[in-house]
């Protein structure tokens, strides 16, 4: 399985904070390891740390990044970044070739994107060709990238764990 990690870049503070916290627990769910987040904001890292420490796995976050040197180091270790941006090229014709690499950074923007970034990117990849949400293209790039696998993951050492019911909420505390 492709190993994937977000780059979140854009955050601001007071505005952002919702959403950017949506974009991790978003990727936690569908396979991501963890989020980089280009800005500071130590509410949203304790916010999705404590939704992970209680459902379990091992998502990290790491605030404050330079999202140059975290695409820079990124690459020389082998993967490849992509770029989700409603300009870029059609998912369903670049998929099967980004899920042959070992693992891949997911950029994520939030308002304006530094135009550099387009540059650096070894995709830039459009999931339609029509505006949208960082958190939506997150979702069905992960699930694209994984093939609907993803949602049979299971989260170790949880605490909390939901057991599926037909109506009404069911859940086991360990
Ligand atoms: N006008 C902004 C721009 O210049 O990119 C759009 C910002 S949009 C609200 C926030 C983020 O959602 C974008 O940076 C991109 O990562 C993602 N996004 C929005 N529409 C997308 C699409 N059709 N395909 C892939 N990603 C998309």
């Amino acid at each position: 399985m492709v190993r994937s990690a977000i780059l979140r870049i854009g955050h601001r503070h007071d505005r952002d904070q919702r959403v950017t916290t949506h974009v991790g627990l978003t990727g936690r769910a569908l396979g991501a390891d963890g989020m980089y987040l280009a800005a500071d904001d130590p509410g949203v890292v304790t916010s999705i740390e404590g939704v992970a420490r209680r459902f379990g796995g091992s998502f990290f976050v790491q605030n404050n990044v330079s999202w140059k040197r975290c695409i820079r180091e990124f690459q020389e270790s082998g993967g490849a970044v992509v770029h989700l941006t409603m300009y870029g090229l059609r998912i369903q014709d670049k998929i099967g070739e980004i899920r042959t690499r070992e693992k891949v950074l997911v950029i994520v923007g939030a308002e304006k994107v530094p135009g550099e970034v387009y540059g650096l990117a070894d995709y830039n990849i459009a999931v339609t060709n029509q505006p949208h949400s960082e958190i939506a293209g997150l979702a069905v790039f992960l699930d694209q990238l994984y093939e609907g696998k993803e949602l049979d993951l299971e989260f170790p050492d949880a605490e909390i764990s939901v057991v599926p019911c037909e109506c009404g909420k069911e859940m086991v505390e360990r």
